[in-house]
């Protein structure tokens, strides 16, 4: 019995000293599939132009009609992708022509997650400001789709402590990468696709690659190389919830009606 109280009494301290030392709870950082043979292509940044032909010919009319941008080429060639958007980076998003573009690219089945609202430093903001730019790209993701997201790509792939807490209290895992076509770093097309043959030239057993949706020489270019290149050397396309083995979406619900809150 006095052992008892003893042992009580130790265990009481030495959680009491614990508790100071003990990190908040922090979100996972995932940086490749858990899948064997698995590519999760990504595409940052967006939504913007050169996501789908719907959204070009309808708003924009920069192109010819008969070319098949991203998210339209990716569904005709078999390919689920995953784009990591942001709320007013590029363009609103919601901008009648960006909602109509990402409704389109989300019901073809491609997999929508968090970029954060404006694509900070997030590294370089405190909590409260962490919180909002995870925050307010979660409201208009409700809005314009119906979708919460538990996946968030920290821009730059920037992260820390912080960031992490703040993510996980938002119900956030986050997502980097393990390969990346360089294309926002200023790789032309040829480079970005050298750095594609070297990848599947060693074969690693699987990828998270990591592209830009505002890049048209990656729309036009990159892509229609990389992805017949890749299906050859016998990778399955995957999204990034099923490379990682998770969930999509934490809830799916409808498309909300535009209201006069719908503004960046
Ligand atoms: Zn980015």
């Amino acid at each position: 019995m006095l052992l008892g109280k003893k042992f009580t009494i130790l265990l009481t301290a030495l959680l009491a000293s614990a508790g100071p030392l003990t990190d908040p709870a922090t979100a996972n950082v995932y940086t490749k599939c858990v899948a064997p043979n698995t590519v999760a292509l990504t595409f940052d940044d967006g939504p913007w132009i050169y996501e789908c032909i719907r959204h070009t010919l309808q708003s924009i009319k920069l192109i010819a009609p008969s070319r098949k941008e991203l998210s339209d080429w990716l569904t005709n060639n078999g390919v689920k992708a995953t784009f990591f958007v942001n709320g007013n980076n590029y363009g609103c998003i919601y901008n009648a022509s960006i909602v109509a573009s990402l409704q389109h690219t989300f019901q073809a089945g491609h997999q929508i997650c968090s970029h954060t609202w404006s694509h900070p430093h997030l590294t370089k903001l405190n909590k409260t400001q962490i919180a909002t730019e995870i925050v307010k790209l979660d409201t208009a993701l409700e809005k314009v789709l119906g979708i919460k997201t538990p996946w968030l790509r920290p821009p730059y792939g920037e992260y820390n402590d912080l960031v992490r807490q703040t993510a996980y209290e938002n119900n956030k895992n986050l997502v980097t990468w393990n390969f990346d076509s360089l294309d926002s770093d200023g790789a032309t097309a040829a480079q970005s696709q050298g750095y594609y043959d070297s990848q599947i030239d060693e074969h690693p057993a699987n990828l998270i690659v990591l592209n830009h949706e505002t890049e048209a020489s990656t729309v036009r270019e990159v892509i229609p190389y990389a992805v017949p290149a890749l299906k050859a050397a016998g990778y399955k396309f995957v999204t990034v919830a099923e490379c990682l083995g998770g969930q999509a979406y934490s809830s799916e619900g409808s498309f909300s009606i535009r209201d006069n809150t719908w503004k960046c």
